[in-house]
């Protein structure tokens, strides 16, 4: 349907003056921005030559900590077990729900310190994440912290779903290179006062 005349407002197109015509206005204008930016701060960085400076907060790919192994574990080359308890805290402030867990009782031996369950399975989507730490913040025993890993890649969907296996693999990598320390500490309170490190 064609529209009704009365409803068509007009735009008169701007007279130019010579000194518009000249576009010198103009050319200024572009002059002053290229300047600016020439002895401005810099800011781009040469990636991947320069590697970033990231933030200790800084929120990249997760890992599954491991808990302090005993002196005999030690010896028999053992790295800690998985720290983390099954308690679904991770998984229930997920607000991308790309945390599955499917808990198991813990074995007899990892029962007589204490511990009642463990995740057989924990798997986390790193292409669903979001990577805003609710996660982190929930867990009330430390085991899953983002850490400063952030170019790591995959060729397929299936290989950027992390399962326990790759998350704790992420931990002995981002210990051993010193990048990623134990992120959070107990605070007074026990765990649910931790404060964050640094
Ligand atoms: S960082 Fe956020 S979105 Fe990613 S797994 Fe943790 S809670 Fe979920
Ligand atoms: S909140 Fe922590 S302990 Fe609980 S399931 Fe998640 S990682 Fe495990």
């Amino acid at each position: 349907m064609p529209i009704p005349e009365s409803e068509v407002s007009w735009v008169e197109e701007a007279k130019l003056g010579l000194w518009e015509r000249l576009y010198l206005p103009a050319i200024i204008e572009g002059l002053k921005v290229t300047l600016g930016h020439m002895f401005s701060r810099k800011i781009t960085e040469q990636y991947p030559e320069e590697e970033p400076k990231l933030p200790a907060n800084y929120r990249g790919v997760h890992r599954l900590n491991r808990d302090e192994p005993t002196d005999e574990e030690r010896s028999g080359s053992e790295k800690g077990r998985v720290k983390c308890v099954a308690c679904y805290m991770c998984a229930t402030a997920c607000p991308a729900h790309c945390i599955d867990i499917v808990s198991a009782p813990a074995p007899v031996e990892w029962q007589k310190a204490g511990r009642e369950k463990y995740p057989e399975t924990f798997v986390i989507d790193e292409l669903r994440c979001i990577y805003c730490g609710m996660c982190e913040e929930a867990c009330p025993v430390d085991a899953i912290e983002l850490t400063t890993l952030y170019d790591l890649t995959g060729l397929s969907r299936e290989q950027m779903v992390f399962d326990k296996e790759k998350l704790l693999s992420v931990f002995d990598i981002t210990t051993k290179a010193g990048t990623d320390p134990i992120r959070t500490r107990s605070g007074k309170l026990g765990p649910a006062s931790e404060t964050p490190v640094g």
